[in-house]
Protein backbone atom coordinates (compact mmCIF):
# COMPACT_ATOMS: atom_id res chain seq x y z
CA UNK A 1 0.00 0.00 0.00
CA UNK A 2 1.17 3.28 -0.59
CA UNK A 3 -0.17 6.52 -0.11
CA UNK A 4 0.54 9.97 -1.31
CA UNK A 5 0.07 13.42 -0.25
CA UNK A 6 -0.14 15.62 -3.52
CA UNK A 7 0.69 19.70 -2.64
CA UNK A 8 0.32 22.71 -3.67
CA UNK A 9 -0.58 26.03 -4.06
CA UNK A 10 -4.58 26.47 -5.54
CA UNK A 11 -4.23 26.00 -9.23
CA UNK A 12 -1.03 23.89 -9.20
CA UNK A 13 -2.20 21.07 -11.06
CA UNK A 14 -3.41 18.72 -8.30
CA UNK A 15 -6.78 17.26 -9.61
CA UNK A 16 -5.40 17.01 -13.22
CA UNK A 17 -2.40 15.14 -11.89
CA UNK A 18 -4.57 13.01 -9.47
CA UNK A 19 -6.59 11.63 -12.18
CA UNK A 20 -3.37 10.50 -14.41
CA UNK A 21 -2.16 9.02 -11.10
CA UNK A 22 -5.32 6.83 -10.63
CA UNK A 23 -4.90 5.54 -13.92
CA UNK A 24 -1.50 4.53 -13.52
CA UNK A 25 -0.87 2.86 -10.11
CA UNK A 26 -4.85 1.88 -9.21
CA UNK A 27 -4.70 4.50 -6.14
CA UNK A 28 -8.04 6.08 -4.87
CA UNK A 29 -8.09 9.78 -5.16
CA UNK A 30 -9.57 11.67 -2.72
CA UNK A 31 -9.78 15.55 -3.05
CA UNK A 32 -11.52 17.59 -0.13
CA UNK A 33 -12.13 20.32 -2.09
CA UNK A 34 -14.23 17.95 -4.33
CA UNK A 35 -15.91 16.49 -1.36
CA UNK A 36 -17.06 20.22 -0.36
CA UNK A 37 -18.17 21.04 -3.44
CA UNK A 38 -20.29 18.18 -3.54
CA UNK A 39 -21.72 18.79 -0.59
CA UNK A 40 -22.65 22.49 -1.47
CA UNK A 41 -24.10 21.48 -4.42
CA UNK A 42 -26.59 18.98 -2.96
CA UNK A 43 -26.87 21.22 -0.16
CA UNK A 44 -26.23 19.38 2.44
CA UNK A 45 -25.55 20.78 6.23
CA UNK A 46 -22.04 20.11 5.75
CA UNK A 47 -22.48 22.19 2.48
CA UNK A 48 -24.01 24.99 4.46
CA UNK A 49 -21.28 24.95 7.07
CA UNK A 50 -18.74 25.29 4.59
CA UNK A 51 -19.98 27.56 2.32
CA UNK A 52 -19.24 30.82 4.98
CA UNK A 53 -15.46 29.64 4.46
CA UNK A 54 -15.14 28.62 0.88
CA UNK A 55 -16.53 32.00 -0.57
CA UNK A 56 -14.22 34.03 1.35
CA UNK A 57 -11.52 31.73 0.28
CA UNK A 58 -10.62 30.43 3.99
CA UNK A 59 -10.01 27.25 5.25
CA UNK A 60 -12.82 25.28 6.22
CA UNK A 61 -12.36 25.05 10.09
CA UNK A 62 -10.00 21.67 10.73
CA UNK A 63 -12.37 19.45 12.81
CA UNK A 64 -14.81 19.80 10.18
CA UNK A 65 -12.99 18.55 7.04
CA UNK A 66 -10.96 15.63 9.40
CA UNK A 67 -14.28 14.67 9.82
CA UNK A 68 -14.91 14.16 6.56
CA UNK A 69 -11.73 12.51 5.53
CA UNK A 70 -12.20 10.12 7.92
CA UNK A 71 -15.50 8.96 6.67
CA UNK A 72 -14.19 9.05 2.88
CA UNK A 73 -10.86 6.98 3.62
CA UNK A 74 -12.98 4.49 6.21
CA UNK A 75 -15.83 3.77 2.93
CA UNK A 76 -12.75 2.55 1.53
CA UNK A 77 -11.31 -0.54 3.04
CA UNK A 78 -10.06 -2.17 -0.11
CA UNK A 79 -8.21 0.29 -1.16
CA UNK A 80 -4.76 0.15 -2.49
CA UNK A 81 -3.69 3.46 -1.12
CA UNK A 82 -4.83 6.69 -1.88
CA UNK A 83 -3.85 10.16 -3.33
CA UNK A 84 -4.83 12.95 -0.86
CA UNK A 85 -5.24 16.32 -2.38
CA UNK A 86 -6.37 19.18 -0.77
CA UNK A 87 -5.61 17.66 2.63
CA UNK A 88 -3.61 18.10 4.95
CA UNK A 89 -3.72 22.03 4.79
CA UNK A 90 -2.54 22.78 8.83
CA UNK A 91 -0.32 21.17 11.03
CA UNK A 92 -3.60 20.01 12.97
CA UNK A 93 -4.60 17.67 9.84
CA UNK A 94 -1.19 16.51 9.49
CA UNK A 95 -1.20 15.18 12.79
CA UNK A 96 -4.74 13.53 12.22
CA UNK A 97 -3.65 12.20 9.14
CA UNK A 98 -1.18 10.51 10.86
CA UNK A 99 -3.10 9.00 13.78
CA UNK A 100 -5.84 7.99 11.31
CA UNK A 101 -2.87 6.04 9.00
CA UNK A 102 -2.05 4.40 11.87
CA UNK A 103 -5.32 3.06 13.01
CA UNK A 104 -5.46 1.81 9.19
CA UNK A 105 -1.95 0.01 10.18
CA UNK A 106 -0.58 2.07 7.04
CA UNK A 107 1.67 5.76 6.84
CA UNK A 108 2.08 8.30 4.38
CA UNK A 109 4.73 7.53 2.07
CA UNK A 110 5.81 11.03 0.71
CA UNK A 111 3.83 14.21 0.40
CA UNK A 112 4.55 15.32 -3.45
CA UNK A 113 4.66 19.10 -4.01
CA UNK A 114 3.85 20.94 -7.61
CA UNK A 115 5.97 23.83 -7.70
CA UNK A 116 4.25 27.13 -9.33
CA UNK A 117 4.78 30.78 -8.98
CA UNK A 118 2.05 32.90 -7.93
CA UNK A 119 1.63 34.81 -10.65
CA UNK A 120 1.30 31.68 -12.77
CA UNK A 121 -1.41 30.31 -10.22
CA UNK A 122 -3.49 33.51 -10.59
CA UNK A 123 -3.82 33.46 -14.06
CA UNK A 124 -4.52 29.54 -14.12
CA UNK A 125 -7.40 30.22 -11.36
CA UNK A 126 -9.19 33.23 -13.38
CA UNK A 127 -8.78 31.03 -16.78
CA UNK A 128 -10.36 28.28 -15.08
CA UNK A 129 -13.01 30.40 -13.31
CA UNK A 130 -14.50 31.33 -17.02
CA UNK A 131 -15.82 27.66 -17.43
CA UNK A 132 -15.43 25.57 -13.92
CA UNK A 133 -18.47 27.05 -12.49
CA UNK A 134 -16.26 28.05 -9.62
CA UNK A 135 -17.32 31.05 -7.65
CA UNK A 136 -14.11 30.67 -5.57
CA UNK A 137 -12.19 31.21 -9.05
CA UNK A 138 -14.02 33.93 -10.71
CA UNK A 139 -13.30 36.97 -7.81
CA UNK A 140 -9.44 37.90 -7.99
CA UNK A 141 -9.43 38.75 -4.03
CA UNK A 142 -10.69 35.44 -3.36
CA UNK A 143 -8.02 33.86 -5.15
CA UNK A 144 -5.47 36.07 -3.33
CA UNK A 145 -6.75 35.13 0.14
CA UNK A 146 -6.34 31.31 -0.57
CA UNK A 147 -2.91 32.02 -1.79
CA UNK A 148 -2.36 33.72 1.27
CA UNK A 149 -3.82 31.20 3.09
CA UNK A 150 -1.66 28.54 1.42
CA UNK A 151 1.62 30.39 2.53
CA UNK A 152 0.58 30.70 5.86
CA UNK A 153 -1.02 27.91 7.22
CA UNK A 154 -0.71 25.23 4.62
CA UNK A 155 3.01 25.85 3.77
CA UNK A 156 4.26 24.60 7.35
CA UNK A 157 2.56 21.62 6.28
CA UNK A 158 5.68 20.61 3.76
CA UNK A 159 8.40 21.06 6.32
CA UNK A 160 6.35 18.93 8.70
CA UNK A 161 6.86 16.44 6.13
CA UNK A 162 10.14 17.32 5.49
CA UNK A 163 11.37 16.37 8.93
CA UNK A 164 10.20 13.08 8.28
CA UNK A 165 12.13 12.49 5.46
CA UNK A 166 9.15 12.64 3.16
CA UNK A 167 8.55 15.58 1.22
CA UNK A 168 9.49 15.92 -2.35
CA UNK A 169 9.42 18.88 -4.91
CA UNK A 170 8.32 18.60 -8.68
CA UNK A 171 8.57 21.46 -11.48
CA UNK A 172 4.71 22.26 -11.37
CA UNK A 173 5.28 24.24 -14.93
CA UNK A 174 5.49 22.20 -18.21
CA UNK A 175 3.04 20.12 -19.98
CA UNK A 176 0.29 17.81 -18.60
CA UNK A 177 2.62 15.05 -19.69
CA UNK A 178 5.80 16.53 -18.35
CA UNK A 179 4.82 17.13 -14.90
CA UNK A 180 3.23 13.35 -14.99
CA UNK A 181 6.45 11.70 -15.91
CA UNK A 182 7.76 13.91 -13.35
CA UNK A 183 5.48 12.90 -10.56
CA UNK A 184 6.18 8.99 -12.34
CA UNK A 185 9.72 9.33 -11.57
CA UNK A 186 9.14 10.18 -7.26
CA UNK A 187 6.64 7.22 -7.19
CA UNK A 188 8.02 4.62 -9.27
CA UNK A 189 11.14 5.52 -7.04
CA UNK A 190 8.52 4.84 -3.70
CA UNK A 191 7.29 1.72 -4.90
CA UNK A 192 11.05 0.86 -4.95
CA UNK A 193 12.14 1.38 -1.80
CA UNK A 194 9.28 -0.32 -0.56
CA UNK A 195 10.14 -3.40 -2.71
CA UNK A 196 13.80 -3.23 -0.88
CA UNK A 197 11.92 -3.10 2.17
CA UNK A 198 9.81 -6.13 1.55
CA UNK A 199 12.61 -7.78 0.35
CA UNK A 200 14.74 -7.21 3.05
CA UNK A 201 11.69 -8.74 5.63
P1 LIG B 1 -7.94 24.92 -4.53
O1 LIG B 1 -8.44 24.84 -5.94
O2 LIG B 1 -7.88 26.31 -4.00
O3 LIG B 1 -6.71 24.12 -4.29
P2 LIG B 1 -9.81 23.02 -3.37
O4 LIG B 1 -10.62 22.74 -4.56
O5 LIG B 1 -8.90 21.97 -2.87
O6 LIG B 1 -9.02 24.39 -3.56
O7 LIG B 1 -10.74 23.49 -2.14
C1 LIG B 1 -11.64 24.58 -2.27
C2 LIG B 1 -11.95 25.19 -0.91
O8 LIG B 1 -12.45 24.17 -0.02
C3 LIG B 1 -10.73 25.78 -0.18
O9 LIG B 1 -10.47 27.11 -0.57
C4 LIG B 1 -11.19 25.66 1.30
O10 LIG B 1 -12.09 26.68 1.65
C5 LIG B 1 -11.96 24.35 1.31
N1 LIG B 1 -11.05 23.23 1.67
C6 LIG B 1 -10.61 22.23 0.85
N2 LIG B 1 -9.79 21.38 1.50
C7 LIG B 1 -9.70 21.85 2.76
C8 LIG B 1 -8.98 21.45 3.93
N3 LIG B 1 -8.18 20.37 3.92
N4 LIG B 1 -9.14 22.17 5.07
C9 LIG B 1 -9.94 23.23 5.12
N5 LIG B 1 -10.61 23.69 4.06
C10 LIG B 1 -10.51 23.02 2.89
Amino acid sequence: MINIILFGPPGSGKGTQAQILVDKYGLEHISTGDLFRYNLKHNTDLGKEARTYIDKGELVPDNVTINMLKQRVEESPEAEGFIFDGFPRTIAQAEALMKLMEVENTQINALIKLEVSREAIVERLLERGKTSGRSDDQNETTISKRIDVYLDETSPVFDYYQNLDKSYGVNGLGTIEEIANRLHAVIDHLYAIQRETIEKG
